[in-house]
């Protein structure tokens, strides 16, 4: 029977790990196995530079910061296996819950859950040859690159990230497209507002994305205008998806309580969930900062809620 098992190893999930191994809980992580399309160490192994991570000033690589949080987790007492939990049991509320991996079944008397969301791509032809150079899905990750400075830039979409990340990447760019596939967008009013009087920002309605253009670097997008039929390429040297993302819940087969796109609920200000003992930490819980920083601080605090409750209950 383990004390605590962390499911998923982003930043959310380090974190959580060194704060309950360092109360001597001896966390279990499942850090998948590939698990939502990206390697152990979560979404930032997929980037090259991270710049606002505190404590970097010069940045660090995505995947030598994960290496690094990981490795900490083992330096304070985390056993990692590097299996994807295909599903788990919380039908009893506090506990234990069951954890299933491969042919194996763990107990637990506490769970936390950092399996993070996976940013929608269109997978557009050739997409996969010009990702990460001129294409992404984080503007507040990516926006500041030199690459990007005084040049035209698109983002696709028409919420409320789409229009953040479009006014975000405005203090950079010449120009800013924002293609829509429809006439009317979806953000809230306030956030529509910003971007109809946002003058470096243009939006180009009833339009999709055919594909992308560009040898080594993208140079531009292939257009196509839905009520006109016209297609043509508008020249950019970036490409931000904002079509949403999918929190990895799938696993939890609806044992938690979660939103209409599938994020986890938690009670406002913890990482409490529906189930007593479950808590969660991270994207698959936040769906406006999605950030590392706030994944890890999201983790300390699932890290240490979990150890109050276990200690609550005479669990030591
Ligand atoms: P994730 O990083 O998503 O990690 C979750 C992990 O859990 C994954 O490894 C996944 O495989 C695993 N997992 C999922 N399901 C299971 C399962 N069933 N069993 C076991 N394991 C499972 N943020 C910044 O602050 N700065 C940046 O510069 C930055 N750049 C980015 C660049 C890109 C291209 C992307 C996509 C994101 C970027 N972000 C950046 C956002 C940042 O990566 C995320 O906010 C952060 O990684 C979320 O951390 P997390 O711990 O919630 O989960
Ligand atoms: P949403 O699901 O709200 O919006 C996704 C947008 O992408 C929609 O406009 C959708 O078009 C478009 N889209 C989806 N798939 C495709 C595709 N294949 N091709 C072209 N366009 C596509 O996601 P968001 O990430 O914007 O927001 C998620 C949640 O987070 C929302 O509840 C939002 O309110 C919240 N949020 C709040 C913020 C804030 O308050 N500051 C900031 C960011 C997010 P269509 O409209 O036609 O379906």
């Amino acid at each position: 029977m383990e004390k605590t098992i962390i499911i998923g190893s982003g930043p959310g999930g380090h974190t959580a790990a060194i704060y309950t191994a360092r109360a001597n809980l001896q966390p279990l992580m499942f850090e998948g196995f590939m698990a939502g399309g990206v390697a152990a160490g979560g979404q930032l192994t997929t980037t090259t530079e991270v710049e606002n991570f505190p404590g970097f000033p010069k940045g660090i690589g995505g995947p030598e910061l994960m290496m690094l949080m990981r490795e900490q987790s083992v330096n304070n007492g985390c056993t990692i296996k590097t299996q994807t939990v295909d599903k788990v049991d919380l039908s009893v509320s506090g506990g234990p819950f069951k954890v299933f991996a491969g042919n194996d079944t763990y107990e637990t008397h506490s769970l936390i859950i950092a399996t993070g969301a996976t940013a929608r791509r269109m997978h557009v032809p050739n997409e996969e040859q010009l990702w990460q150079k001129g294409i992404s899905a984080c503007a507040v990750c990516d926006g500041g690159l030199p690459m990007f400075r005084n040049k035209p830039l698109v983002v696709i979409g028409g919420g409320d990230s789409a229009i953040e990340e479009a006014t975000y990447l405005t203090k950079f760019a010449s120009k800013v497209y924002l293609v829509h596939r429809r006439d009317e967008l979806r953000a809230s009013k306030a956030m529509q507002k910003r971007a109809l009087e946002n003058e470096k920002m243009e939006i180009l309605w009833n339009t999709v994305m055919l594909d992308v253009a560009g040898e080594d670097v993208l140079t531009g997008v292939k257009l196509k205008n839905v009520k006109t039929d016209e297609e043509y390429t508008l020249e950019a040297t970036g490409l931000f998806y904002a079509i949403g993302h999918i929190p990895n819940t799938e696993f939890l087969d609806g044992q938690l309580e979660t939103d209409a796109q599938g994020y986890i609920v938690t009670k406002p200000g913890t990482s409490q969930t529906s189930v007593e003992g479950v808590f969660a930490a991270g994207d698959v819980q936040d769906k406006i900062y999605r950030q590392a920083i706030t994944s890890a601080g999201s983790g300390c605090m699932a890290g240490l809620e979990a150890e109050r409750y276990l200690a609550e209950k005479g669990i030591e």
